[in-house]
């Protein structure tokens, strides 16, 4: 791993209270022993079995992040443990989430993942569906997921103001949100965008929690 430039960023991002998700995808356990050893806690994965397989092996104190895409027949894998998952973006996995959080007699923090980049891969409800979901999803019947926040990537693009209009019209979705929907939920309050290409301009609009990889640990 870039132990220096973990050092820096880490230290850059605690200034800023800025949450740090080290992703550590496809990196072996050791990468993610070095970092521990760092003082590092919040991991984040995006497959469900090889989350799994690391939760497994290393210290239990870990809070691990689901970030990537997730099918609901794998949710039962990370249920037991999962801190966060930042990637709900159906409504059928919320659901599923929901289910397999009871059996475990846990309630799992969830982010709606929004989708705000120009490109049509990426995961996410649009603007309409969102309030759709919290206007129509009785969340009520929902008792073993916590709604705290919205996740979002930007499109892959070298153009940083494209990147950072798309930035701020997920910060203001989530302030709308928090304003509407969550207007008396105190702990809807993460905002998880920024990746190692463009947290800079993600925390300049608002971000609270970033995920980095490839800065931290090297290029996959
Ligand atoms: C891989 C991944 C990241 C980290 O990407 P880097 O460019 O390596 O920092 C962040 N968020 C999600 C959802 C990812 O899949």
């Amino acid at each position: 791993m870039n132990t220096k430039e973990y050092l820096s960023i880490r230290e850059e991002l605690q200034a800023q209270q800025v949450a740090l998700v080290a992703v550590s995808k496809t990196k072996p356990v050791e990468a993610i022993q070095e970092a521990y050893q760092l003082g590092q806690r919040i991991f984040g994965e995006n497959r469900a079995l090889e989350l799994r397989d690391k939760y497994e092996v290393l210290p239990k104190d870990i809070e691990w992040h689901m970030i990537g895409h997730l099918q609901t027949n794998k949710v039962k894998y990370i249920a037991p443990f999962v801190h966060l998952i930042h990637s709900i973006d159906k409504i059928s996995l919320l659901k599923e989430v929901n289910k397999r959080a009871a059996q475990n007699n846990r309630v799992i923090d969830v982010l709606i993942q929004v989708h705000i980049a120009e490109e049509a891969s990426k995961h996410g409800f649009d603007e309409t569906e969102l309030f759709q979901l919290l206007q129509e999803t009785n969340l009520e019947t929902l008792p073993n997921i916590n709604i705290i926040g919205l996740m979002g990537m930007a499109t892959f693009t070298s153009d940083q103001d494209q990147v950072k209009q798309e930035f701020q019209h997920l910060q203001r979705l989530f302030e709308q949100v928090k304003t509407t929907a969550f207007e008396a939920k105190e702990d809807f309050n993460v905002l998880s965008m920024g990746m190692s290409g463009d947290y800079l301009t993600a925390i300049q609009q608002g971000s609270n929690m970033v995920r980095l990889g490839s800065i931290i640990f090297g290029a996959r």
